[in-house]
């Protein structure tokens, strides 16, 4: 299993906040995760294959996906 963290910068994700978008690496539906809705990750909801989570608080939030 793979992850990647997501920074604002990057194309294909993006956090803002306590909420953060993810482009599932395989089956390409964007998807979206909120901190407090999804504290243990969101799956993605098209294939399930790939995991969304934010973490942390302020300065250390940080956003990645498992895949
Ligand atoms: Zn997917």
């Amino acid at each position: 299993m793979q992850t990647k963290i997501i920074k604002p910068g990057d194309l294909e994700g993006d956090l803002f906040g306590n909420n953060a978008a993810f482009a599932c690496p395989y089956c390409s539906k964007v998807f979206i995760v909120s901190q407090f809705l999804n504290s243990k990750g969101r799956p993605c909801p098209k294939c399930g294959r790939s995991t969304g989570h934010v973490e942390g608080k302020g300065e250390n939030r940080r956003a990645y996906i498992r895949f």
